[in-house]
């Protein structure tokens, strides 16, 4: 579970404070899909770096499993962020040069696993994103759809208990981009909790619940099925 009480977050230059988040609160129970819209600017995006333990914040409390994440040290934070977070964003992020499987086992190495259990890692997210043909593919012979369900791999092969998606369909054509909230709705069903950034409505509607974020807080909460607020209006 991830539990947000009246985090702020301020980003100082020498001209000027931006409060991103003023009390933003926040529960996201164990099993969710929470779909995050709002304006542009809004704090989306600090809230979900926040959230995944590569931004931290000045006041409030986080507790991220019951750990309150503001008394870890560095090195903890980055054990618990590899433990129990995957990222995905809009842009791929893959290496040109790596074929899949390979792309999929960076983050693996680097996290120390044997190269029993990466193999095992790598194969069963490459096939829960619907690639296990494809492992010796370079990311250039892939479909942007495609490429995002090997960055998806990559998050999934950490086996984390939540999935951080920032704008993951921002670059992708309307076809493909619901193919991959399909996806991620399986990934769903199958026991990892989501947070999703998006700014397309049609997409938010499909996930299980939906937040609005405006001026760094959370302004409305929506079952699905309600009709959300334009964010270019708002
Ligand atoms: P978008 O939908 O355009 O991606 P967002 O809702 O994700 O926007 P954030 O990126 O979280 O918004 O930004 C919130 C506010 O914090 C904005 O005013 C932004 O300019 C500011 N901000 C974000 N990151 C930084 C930074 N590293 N340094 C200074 N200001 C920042």
């Amino acid at each position: 579970m991830l539990v947000m009480n009246d985090i702020k977050k301020v980003f100082r230059t020498d001209l000027v404070e931006t409060h991103a988040l003023r009390d933003f609160n926040l529960q996201v129970d164990e099993g969710d899909f929470v779909a995050v819209t709002g304006p542009s600017g809004s704090g989306k995006t600090t809230f979900l770096n926040i959230a995944g333990l590569l931004e931290t914040f000045e006041g409030g409390q986080y507790l991220l499993d019951g750990q309150d994440v503001s008394q870890l040290n560095d090195k903890a934070r980055s054990q618990l962020r590899n433990e129990k977070i995957g990222f995905i964003f809009q842009s791929f992020n893959l290496i040109p040069d790596l074929d899949l499987f390979d792309n999929v086992d960076v983050p693996l190495r680097y996290r120390g696993f044997n190269a029993a259990e990466r193999k095992r890692r790598i194969e069963s997210a490459l096939e829960m994103v619907g690639l296990a043909n494809r492992m010796k593919h370079l990311p250039a012979q892939l479909s942007g759809g495609q490429q995002q369900r090997v960055a998806i791999a990559r998050a999934l092969a950490g086996e984390p208990r939540f999935l951080l998606a920032d704008e993951p369909t921002g670059n992708l054509d309307t076809k493909m981009a619901h193919s991959v909230m399909e996806l991620l709705k399986e990934i769903n069903q199958a026991g990892t909790t989501i947070v999703m950034v998006t700014h397309d409505p049609s997409l938010a509607r499909d996930a299980k619940r939906n937040i609005y974020v405006r001026d760094g807080k959370v302004s409305e909460l929506h079952s699905v099925g309600q009709e959300l607020p334009d964010a270019a209006n708002a």
